[in-house]
């Protein structure tokens, strides 16, 4: 049983932090004349609407997104990316992982996203159907694990769960162990968040065992609301491209001007 839907969520500081070093990763790999592979395999629906009432009711759009777009330059591909997505779509358009790499990547790149949800499989289909991404009704992992390595080698794979399944803590790490063998040259990036009760600490633990070089980097903030769990977020590299610590380091220095 899916409940969780990312429209509630959609532009928070969280995403901020996720989507800002993506487009940042993308941007860098793109550079080089030489075709990708992005996998995800927790899509969403890829466009959001922030003026959506399941937005507003959370308002974490209105810390999120609109007091940190300033962090990123004019030139920074999250500002590209967010330009390009509002004069096509209306100034309350949000675009989600999918999306920000779908304007990222170029023709001769490939795109396999999985979400399980039927409608948000549908939206996103709909969403995606410009750019020739493949769209999965399918567990994610399933599909990842089914692709690698996939054609061409170079590439990103977005790990990005709910946690809406306390298990997915514990599965992660052997998940990313299995991947990882089979693409040894993918850079593979997966979200957590950093809550008050600090469920993600034993995974993250197990993570920089499994592989001593993975970059992880994570930020802090105040809660969206009072009593609200999630106080920071995190995201663990593997194969982090050349430059993503520096980039990170501008980020952190970002979100600590935040006030509680
Ligand atoms: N990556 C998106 C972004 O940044 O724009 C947000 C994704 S949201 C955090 C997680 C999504 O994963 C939800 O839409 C949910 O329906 C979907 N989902 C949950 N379990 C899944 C599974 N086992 N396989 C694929 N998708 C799943």
């Amino acid at each position: 049983m899916l409940s969780y839907q990312h429209i509630y969520h959609a532009g928070n500081l969280a995403d901020v932090h996720k989507h800002g070093l993506l487009s940042w990763m993308l941007a860098y790999l793109t550079r080089k004349d030489k075709p990708l592979s992005y996998i995800e395999t927790h899509a969403g629906r890829a466009l959001y609407d922030l003026s959506d009432p399941s937005a507003l009711k959370t308002g974490e759009a209105a810390q999120g997104i609109n007091k940190a777009a300033a962090w990123f330059g004019a030139d920074h591909p999250f500002t590209r990316v967010l330009t390009r997505t509002r004069a096509a779509h209306g100034v309350q358009s949000y675009p989600g992982s999918p999306l920000i790499a779908a304007q990222l990547l170029r023709p001769g790149d490939t795109m396999h996203l999985a979400e399980l949800h039927p409608q948000e499989h549908a939206a996103l289909s709909f969403a995606m159907s410009p750019y020739g991404a493949k769209c999965h009704q399918r567990d994610g992992f399933e599909l990842t694990h089914s692709l690698c390595p996939p054609t061409p080698r170079r590439g990103v794979l977005l790990i990005d769960p709910s946690y809406e399944i306390k298990s997915d803590y514990n599965d992660i790490p052997r998940h990313i162990s299995r991947v990882s063998r089979a693409w040894n040259v993918g850079v593979i990036c997966l979200w957590y968040p950093i809550l008050t009760s600090q469920s993600h600490l034993p995974m993250v633990q197990v993570l920089h065992q499994q592989n001593p070089d993975g970059l992880s980097h994570e930020v802090r903030f105040p809660p969206a609301r009072p009593g609200h769990g999630m106080v920071g977020s995190g995201i663990f590299v593997i194969n982090a491209p050349f430059g993503l610590d520096a980039e990170t380091q501008r980020l952190s220095d970002c979100f600590k001007t935040l006030k509680a």
